[in-house]
């Protein structure tokens, strides 16, 4: 025998056939079951064991992952999944995921045609939202990472030199909304700017970034000394959905010489429902945008996506010149500028493939009513809410996102009555403050949830409700 390959395929390729007809059979029925259950403790040690000397065939472990990995798993498709920014995924994007494992390309760089995919990709999100069809950009984990992109090309663009001497002595800052995610200040203290350099603007009664008191604040620093270069707009707000006023900014931005950066991680997919684009006017505007195909997108795990309408100054910020890494005119190691020179990810899968099916299979105009349809069940919830005395809505509801709680209830009952209703598998909502108070949040990011999905988790509260009412 020689490498890892199986010396008859015969077997493996029998059980790669009962595994794909499980996942299909599965996805046809997804929602049925509870859409998580807890992993129990014998399931748990599976996972503690030594590293294993001898292997074991592929059968016995698809039979351990059916047992004890797939019951227990995060359960985002399920329609009852409303927790957080999570997509759902779809069955085109299971069966891209198969078939770029099968390739093995590393998408760092070099001539093969994942590379032109990934470009195909980003020129359509840059159409999608409206951005130069130019724009650089490369696919990453999520909008963690393209957030942090975009604010070391914004700060690289202040001056380049800062990739060998560091920030020393540069008192650049930032601004965003109180509202923003918290990655976002955390990329501030990644790029070594500190996260006290991001000034946390208040919001108006919509929870979006007041506009007025951003240029103030840029005042005072520039009084103080300090140097403003980043605009941070959010599109879709995590707690509540809220769009900050994007045109605002964007002219803010411009009359300062600022960089504009949006956080459209979830929200920048309703610029292609047209019913819900024009909220988002300005994003087009954007010096670079972070955006996650596996929210709203329901591309699976993981594949977020930075853009930047500068090209140059997107490669100024990332690219090297590597003996190791020589670009040719020809060869494997031509097609150059590569993913590599537009982020910090040398190795990198072909995230690409399954943005592309999706995006090519269901088409924008199929995925602008799925995002409607997200809209009207969260609008539902909202009224259902509204016209129900035993509860309260706490935000307004901008897009998907609903924030309500029970009348009367502390932070410690909704607590414990989350906990219940994820224990109960009927649904999965989080939880956030709002005004201070803590509540449920529903956010129907999930393609699957439906008006009967939103009153079976009604119907769950109110029986737990009565559990926890004093
Ligand atoms: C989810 C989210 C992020 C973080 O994105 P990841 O893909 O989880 O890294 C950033 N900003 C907003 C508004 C989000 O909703």
């Amino acid at each position: 025998m020689s490498g890892l390959d199986p010396e008859d395929f015969a077997p493996l390729r029998a059980l790669a056939h009962r595994m794909l007809d499980d996942v299909f059979d599965r996805a046809e029925r997804m929602g049925e079951g509870p859409v998580w259950q807890a992993m129990p403790e014998d399931a748990r040690q599976a996972f503690r064991q030594d590293l294993p000397q001898q292997g074991q065939t592929a059968e016995a472990l698809y039979g351990q992952f059916l047992e004890q990995i797939r019951p227990y798993s995060n359960g985002n498709p399920h329609p009852g999944f409303m927790g957080w920014v999570q997509g759902a995924g779809t069955p085109v994007g299971i069966l891209a995921e198969l078939l770029a494992a099968s390739l093995n390309d590393n998408c760092g760089g070099r001539d093969h045609a994942a590379i032109e995919v990934e470009r195909q990709v980003i020129r359509w999100a840059s159409e999608m939202v409206g951005m130069p069809a130019d724009s650089s950009g490369c696919l990453v984990t999520g909008s963690s990472l393209a957030n942090f992109i975009g604010i070391i090309t914004a700060s690289r663009a202040v001056d380049p030199s800062m990739r060998q001497h560091g920030v020393s002595g540069r008192r650049l800052v930032g601004y965003a909304a109180e509202t923003a995610h918290g990655c976002v200040s955390r990329a501030f203290d990644l790029a070594g700017l500190g996260s006290d350099a991001l000034r946390l603007i208040p919001v108006d009664e919509l929870y979006r970034m007041d506009d007025q008191a951003l240029a103030a604040r840029i005042r005072e620093d520039r009084a103080a000394g300090f140097h403003p270069f980043i605009i941070i707009g959010t599109a879709g707000s995590v707690d509540c959905g809220a769009v900050d006023p994007l045109e605002a900014l964007a002219d803010i931005a411009q009359a300062e010489k600022c960089w504009f950066h949006v956080d459209g991680a979830f929200g920048a997919f309703a610029r292609l429902s047209p019913e819900h684009a024009i909220m988002l006017d300005g994003i087009e505007r954007a010096d670079s945008l972070a955006l996650d195909f596996h929210k709203w997108g329901q591309v699976p795990y993981d594949a977020g996506c930075v853009l930047v309408r500068d090209r140059a100054a997107h490669a100024q910020a990332f690219a090297q010149s590597l003996s190791y890494l020589t670009r040719a005119d020809r060869g494997l190691a031509g097609n150059a500028p590569w993913p590599c020179d537009f982020g910090p990810d040398l190795s990198r899968g072909f995230r690409a493939l399954k943005v592309w099916m999706t995006l090519a299979h269901y088409g924008a105009s199929r995925m602008g009513e799925m995002v409607a349809e997200c809209c009207d069940v969260a609008r539902y919830l909202a009224e259902r809410v509204e016209g129900d005395e035993r509860y309260l809505l706490m935000a307004p509801v901008a897009l998907n996102i609903v924030c309500f709680t029970l009348v009367d209830f502390g932070d410690e009952a909704i607590d414990e009555l989350v906990k219940d209703l994820h224990e109960s598998g009927v649904a999965a909502p989080s939880t956030t403050r709002i005004e201070g108070r803590l509540v449920i949040r529903a956010a129907t990011v999930n393609h699957r949830t439906t008006r009967a999905t939103i009153d079976a988790m009604l119907e769950q509260i109110a029986l737990l409700g009565e559990k926890y009412a004093q």
